[in-house]
């Protein structure tokens, strides 16, 4: 179906995906809890990798959100296919690492696996947090044209720590809007998904944006979209997102896979990238292409 030249632009896009999760996270990590107001004050518009914020962070170093989706991938190439055991493994090594930011219904589902072996959180209308969304992208690369595949495992990593209607719809919303922007889908056509998800669940609509960016996944998802759509470039739309404030190394993680895939690695800045791990750039990079390659797009 798809020629090697295909093939291997959307190994490409993947490894802009990963990278610009993790550029996204690490521009935005700063800012995080900061008001847009005080975003202005301190940095004018926040555009290079400047470290510190609550968590004191070097420039250019990432926080939960890129090292839960490293968790997961890790564990999908490690064993060479989708293994819950093996995330759940992954995500518990990480959380007694003691990192240095955990969410609290993540650090609790984590925790249920820890002591209770449990691999599904019960429903709770009150785990609408972003957690389980930031996490998306490597369900997104390792089931590229499985659309089955990618919804089973999509609710399969969410309820390891979240189980709620709009964060299951937020996390499908969010895998289905990375492989098409992937597989190099049009703004258009990704538009429409997301009108889709909004007629579903109305709560999702971003136009008029409200200008909340909080870690409820809603207003989370409001804010990637508002910014996304209006974006011509891939940091145009990350600078966008974190200036919004709020959870804005979360909105930057989401927005920075999404503009990652959809722009394409060469697009990435360098200027960021130059700040980051160069351990963790080789990582991500690696990562991305093994995914891809495990996924039904590559062994059908
Ligand atoms: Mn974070
Ligand atoms: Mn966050």
């Amino acid at each position: 179906m798809h020629s090697l030249a295909a093939k291997e632009e959307i190994l490409s896009r993947a490894r802009g995906a990963f990278l610009g999760l993790a550029l996204g996270d690490a521009l935005g990590a700063p800012a995080e809890f900061l008001t847009r107001q005080e975003i202005r004050g301190k940095y004018g518009v926040l555009n290079e990798m400047v470290g510190g914020g609550w968590l004191r962070l070097k420039p250019g170093q990432v926080t939960d959100d890129t090292e839960m989706s490293l968790c997961l991938a890790r564990a999908v190439a490690d064993h060479g296919e989708w293994k819950l055991t093996a995330i759940a493994d992954n995500l518990a090594g990480w959380l007694k690492s003691k990192p240095i930011d955990v969410g609290d219904t993540c650090r609790r589902g984590i925790r249920n696996y820890l002591l209770k072996g449990t691999l599904e959180t019960p429903p709770n209308e009150w785990d609408g947090g972003n957690g389980a969304a930031m996490r998306m992208l490597p369900v997104a690369l390792c089931t590229l044209s499985d659309q089955e595949l990618l919804e089973r495992c999509t609710i399969e990593q969410a309820h390891l720590t979240h189980n709620q209607p709009l964060s299951d719809a937020a996390c499908l919303a969010v895998g289905k809007l990375l492989q098409m922007a992937l597989t190099g889908k049009s703004l258009l056509q990704l538009r429409r998904e997301v009108d889709l998800l909004i007629s579903r669940f109305p709560s999702f609509t971003f136009d008029p944006y409200k200008g909340l960016a909080t870690g409820y996944v809603v207003d989370t998802m409001q804010t990637v979209f508002h910014c996304f759509f209006r974006a011509r470039s891939f940091e145009s739309c990350v600078v966008e997102t974190v200036n919004q404030g709020g959870d804005a190394d979360t909105t930057g993680a989401i927005a920075g896979a999404l503009a990652g895939a959809y722009f394409g690695e060469e697009y990435l800045p360098a200027r960021w990238l130059k700040k980051m791990d160069k351990k963790l750039v080789a990582e991500l990079r690696e990562l991305a292409d093994r995914l891809v390659k495990l996924s039904p797009l590559f062994t059908p």
